[in-house]
């Protein structure tokens, strides 16, 4: 008998294990080069003029991943009644108008500003200098100083340590106005985006007035234009400021694209696991169109291929316990907005939250790796969950086998990318993050930022490695752990 049962029991565990699948294995392959490429050559393309957030190629964006959801069959997030979730966002244009003493100042020839995005204005405010501000009241105030170097940043630094509360703004003023116009055009002269309802701190407005432009003020400047250095009444302001700043604003609309697939867990399916790219590029600058195919075309199109496995696997019955949060934003480049904007409407309690996996720029090979294309920056990882870190390193050792490179992955790395991509507004809610990354190269931010470039081999292997952690943190019974 005891031969016999023995024999039964190891011939039917054969059997057993003849028929054991490998479930995620087999639905990664789902996610494939041609349909990458097939999608990318369309969203990367001039007709999709940048995806600049808040513009027409971002609505065709938007618009072409919807009905590639709908296609793929994915739900509409909880409470939603399509796959785009709206928000509205401000596009503000520098310039306005400043004046001291009632001398006008015109915007780019005689001042500039920056560290102030919304609409400013500047109503009688008395400008003190450093030395008079021990001296003066209270009341709200700017202070005036005189620019010694062309190291800007270091003297703006020094200028705002143990700097009073009441002290509203900062008053450069430059003998060499021209050279560090020159330096900052691009940068003040930019348009900027916010979110309509976000909460704004207030901002400390830093101005930049050419010294040559204050001629006319010299004898009522209080001695500070003079030269001698001398104030000749230390209590009395040494101008009065008025003016607006940002006087030009927009409201846009703009949207994060939500595609869920359900978890097949009646109790686990009602927490998600979320996997994000920016689907927004930078526009059209001079008519010539950013196509932002690595940045971030490739996560948005890595994005639909793990839809599709994700849904395959759920109309066999075979797909994962919790949900699956498949989500492009926008407004990225314009300072995570959408993800922000996400992060404080989310549609699943960011407490059911399990993670944020997300994919930033995946198919190119940066300065170091030219020829090395099997190697991904892991930044995040262990920042807030070691189970995280090791769900993906056991993934990468069982399946994908990738250089997993954790050089930025550090909170002091000057890069500081773990604050720059959309992770990070799932981060600073204590969501643990994966940022999946392959580097910045000579095209980044470039218009040659281009499909022809691509390595989809690699965009390839590194989403299948995103598909293999998210299916684990998903169809784990056991959920992540905090550190
Ligand atoms: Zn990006």
């Amino acid at each position: 008998m005891k031969g016999i049962t023995s024999l039964l029991f190891s011939s039917a565990l054969c059997v057993c294990f003849s028929q054991q699948v490998d479930v995620p294995k087999k639905y990664s392959s789902y996610i494939d080069e041609a349909d990458l490429k097939k999608n990318l050559t369309v969203i990367a393309s001039d007709e999709y003029l940048g995806r600049e957030t808040g513009k027409q190629g971002q609505k065709m964006t938007a618009e072409f991943l919807s009905a590639y959801f709908k296609k793929l069959g994915c739900s509409f997030a909880p409470g939603m009644s399509g796959y785009e979730q709206y928000f509205d966002v401000i596009e503000s244009t520098p310039g306005g108008t400043m004046s001291l003493n009632g001398l006008n100042l015109n915007f780019k020839t005689d001042f500039i500003y920056y560290s102030c995005k919304s609409k400013t204005s500047l109503e009688n405010l008395p400008v003190y200098t450093n030395e008079q501000l021990t001296k003066a009241g209270k009341e709200p105030c700017y202070l005036i100083y005189m620019l010694k170097s062309l190291e800007v940043r270091k003297e703006v630094a020094a200028l705002k340590k143990d700097l009073p509360k009441h002290v509203k703004g900062i008053i450069l003023v430059s003998d060499q106005y021209t050279t560090l116009y020159e330096y900052m055009e691009h940068y003040v002269t930019t348009k900027s985006m916010y979110l309509a309802d976000e909460k704004r701190k207030e901002e400390f407005p830093i101005l930049f007035v050419n010294k040559s432009s204050l001629q006319g003020l010299n004898k009522k400047s209080n001695g500070f234009l003079s030269g001698t250095g001398k104030i000749s009444k230390p209590t009395k302001p040494v101008f009065t400021l008025n003016g607006q700043l940002n006087t030009q604003e927009e409201r846009l609309k703009s949207s994060n694209v939500l595609a869920y697939i359900e978890g097949s867990d009646p109790v686990l399916s009602k927490e998600v696991v979320v996997i994000t790219a920016h689907y927004d590029h930078i526009g059209v600058d001079h008519g010539v169109v950013y196509n932002g195919a690595d940045d971030d075309g490739t996560g948005t199109v890595a994005l639909l291929e793990l839809a599709e496995a994700f849904m395959e696997a759920k109309k066999n019955g075979e797909g994962p316990k919790r949900s699956i949060l498949i989500m492009p934003v926008s407004g990225e480049e314009k300072g995570l907005l959408g993800s922000n904007y996400y992060s404080s409407h989310p549609v699943i309690p960011l407490a059911n939250t399990v993670a944020d996996l997300n994919i930033d720029m995946i198919g190119r090979n940066d300065i170091g790796h030219e020829k090395d294309t099997n190697y991904i920056y892991i930044i995040g990882s262990n920042m807030l969950s070691n189970d995280l870190h090791d769900v993906n390193e056991k993934a990468n050792e069982k399946y994908t086998r990738v250089k997993l490179d954790y050089k930025f992955n550090s909170l002091s790395d000057p890069n500081q990318f773990y604050y720059r991509s959309d992770h990070y507004n799932f981060a600073k809610h204590s969501i643990p993050v994966i940022f999946y990354f392959s580097g910045v190269h000579e095209d980044y931010h470039q218009p040659t930022d281009d499909v022809e470039k691509i390595i989809f081999s690699k965009v390839e292997k590194i989403a299948r490695l995103v598909f293999y952690t998210a299916w684990e943190l998903s169809d784990n019974p056991k959920r992540i752990r905090l550190n």
